[in-house]
């Protein structure tokens, strides 16, 4: 056995597999133990052939047999009697999970019990166990080789000295731990909710799942949400969904979407099976309308970061001369028009917190009235969303003039805020409500969601980027037009926006 310690891994499916292999890796003997015969054989021959190719890239310092080597396979429970941790991987059924730690804890009794869950309570799993303060979550992230983040949660019962063990433990395997305290989803899976959750509010409002996608990959995610969805399992992700709104006793913001439940409810499951949001293999998407690029003399109004890039980007003319008015105020109350800029102009008004058709009536007299949303870092080739009021359209000049800008156009339904604003202001909420309760240090929480998610930035660095003002602003916004709990903003983003920190 390893001088490094023994390693007992329960179920080796997915994420069980994936964790039997960053244990070998990094020197530890492995006992991996699955309930279905032949389960663990086949996962060996997929890790020997992940290990493989992490050798042939060059991730890999010795040879694969070596670390195959070091994983044994055991037939019951009783072989994991080695072990000093055991960690579990088995699907995410609470009954499940915790007759097999009652087991394990009579078998083992001073191994580290520990569970791979990602939405179950460790204080609902340790219960019952004997000695119930050495059981606590270590929750990889899939594929559990790649991602560097493993969320480490104590349970009510957990010893800090176990914890402790438990944080070097995970830098032993060569990963960062976070710690994360036991509410609904921890940090990574609870931050991110509304990554699914308004993506399918928005497709359920009519924008396209293509539309939703390439504006979020636009902005540098690596998957958009329809996309990422289909990769990690509608029925998957739908579990999770369920499980965070029912610990939370059915908090309106986290309630499953029928887009979801109708996919599941058809075995579209998304790649898996061949089909989820998209039919796989996926069509190539039809490229989009190449818009000429239009530039318009600009009268600008309103200030702020949008403003000072818009500035240095547009030809800003005295409002006499102006062929477009572009207004980025967010509030709606503001009615300066048509005092400070002649009628007759067609308004691009930033709708962070309001559709097209809402502005209308701000803009008496105006040749037109459209929205747009562009979200920071303002960045070179990013979407610039762009809608049109109820009944009408978005004409192809306004297009050509997002393209003489910088930004690649992207044209949606009518609805308040677009798709980047959207999902970027829920995510940002949802930090400053876990940043909130406790669940961990700000700089603690956003990191976390880079390295357990791969998102260009942490959700309240983001926040900054935006302006917590502006922010809130936006969210009052969307709160006031949409009426729905989700949008309405945090109370410590109210606080500190109030307060400019
Ligand atoms: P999976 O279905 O791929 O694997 C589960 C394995 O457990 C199967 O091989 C099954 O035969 C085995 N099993 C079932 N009952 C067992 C028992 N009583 N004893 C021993 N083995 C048993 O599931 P997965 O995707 O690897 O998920 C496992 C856990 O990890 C779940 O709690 C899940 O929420 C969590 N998780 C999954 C992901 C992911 O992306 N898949 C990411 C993080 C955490």
């Amino acid at each position: 056995m390893s001088e490094r310690g023994v390693v007992g891994v329960v179920g080796a499916g997915t994420m069980g597999r994936g964790i039997a292999q960053v244990a070998a890796t990094a020197g530890f003997a492995v006992l991996l133990y699955d309930a279905v015969p032949g389960a663990v054989e086949a996962a060996l021959d997929r890790i020997g052939a992940s290990l493989a190719r992490a050798r042939e890239r060059g991730r890999l310092g010795e040879e694969p047999e070596a670390v195959l080597g070091r994983i044994r396979p055991v037939a019951d429970l009783a072989g994991l009697e080695p072990a000093g941790w055991v960690i579990e991987a088995v699907p995410e059924d609470l009954e499940l999970k915790r007759e097999l730690f009652a087991r394990l804890g009579e078998q083992n009794p001073r191994a580290v019990l520990a569970s791979n869950t990602s939405t179950l309570s460790i204080t609902a799993l340790a219960r019952g166990v004997p000695a119930p303060e050495r059981v606590l979550g270590l929750h990889f992230f899939n594929p559990a080789p790649r991602m560097p983040l493993v969320e480490v949660i104590p349970g009510a019962a957990t010893d800090p000295e176990v914890l402790g063990r438990a944080v070097a433990f995970v830098r032993d395997l060569g990963k960062e731990p976070v710690v994360a305290k036991d509410r609904p989803g921890f940090i990574v899976n609870r931050i991110a909710r509304p990554y699914y959750g308004e993506a399918l509010v928005l497709a359920g409002d009519g924008v396209p799942f293509e539309t939703v996608d390439r504006v979020m990959r636009g902005l540098g995610f690596p998957m958009g949400p329809f996309e990422l969805m289909d990769l990690i399992g509608i029925d998957v992700n739908f579990a999770a969904t369920k499980s965070v709104w029912e610990q939370t006793f059915h908090l309106p913001r986290y309630r499953p979407h029928p887009l979801q439940a109708e996919r599941v409810a058809a075995g579209w499951l998304g790649r898996k099976t061949g089909r989820g949001f998209y039919t796989y293999p996926r069509e190539p998407e039809a490229a989009s309308d190449p818009a000429e690029p239009r530039p318009l003399a600009v009268h600008l109004v309103g200030e702020g970061a949008l403003a000072g890039v818009l500035a240095r980007r547009v030809r800003r003319v005295p409002p006499a001369e102006a062929e477009l008015v572009l207004d980025l105020r967010l509030s709606l109350g503001a009615k300066s028009y048509p005092q400070e800029v002649p009628p007759g102009r067609p308004v691009l008004t930033l709708a962070w917190g309001h559709s097209a058709s809402r502005a209308v009536s701000r803009y008496a007299g105006a040749r037109g009235v459209y929205g747009f949303s562009l979200v920071p870092p303002y960045a070179e080739g990013q979407p610039m969303e762009l809608f049109a009021p109820e009944g009408e359209a978005v004409p192809p000049w306004l297009a050509g003039f997002a393209r003489a800008l910088g930004y690649e156009p992207v044209v949606l339904p009518d609805q308040p805020g677009g798709v980047g604003f959207r999902i970027l202001a829920l995510l940002a909420n949802e930090a400053f409500s876990a940043l909130r309760e406790g669940l961990a240090e700000a700089e603690t929480l956003d990191r976390a969601m880079e390295l357990g998610t791969r998102y260009p930035r942490g959700p309240l660095a983001w926040a900054r980027l935006f302006g917590l003002p502006e922010l809130e602003a936006g969210l009052r916004g969307l709160y006031a037009e949409l009426g729905e709990e989700r949008y309405r903003p945090d109370p410590l983003l109210v606080r500190r926006a109030a307060v400019g920190t």
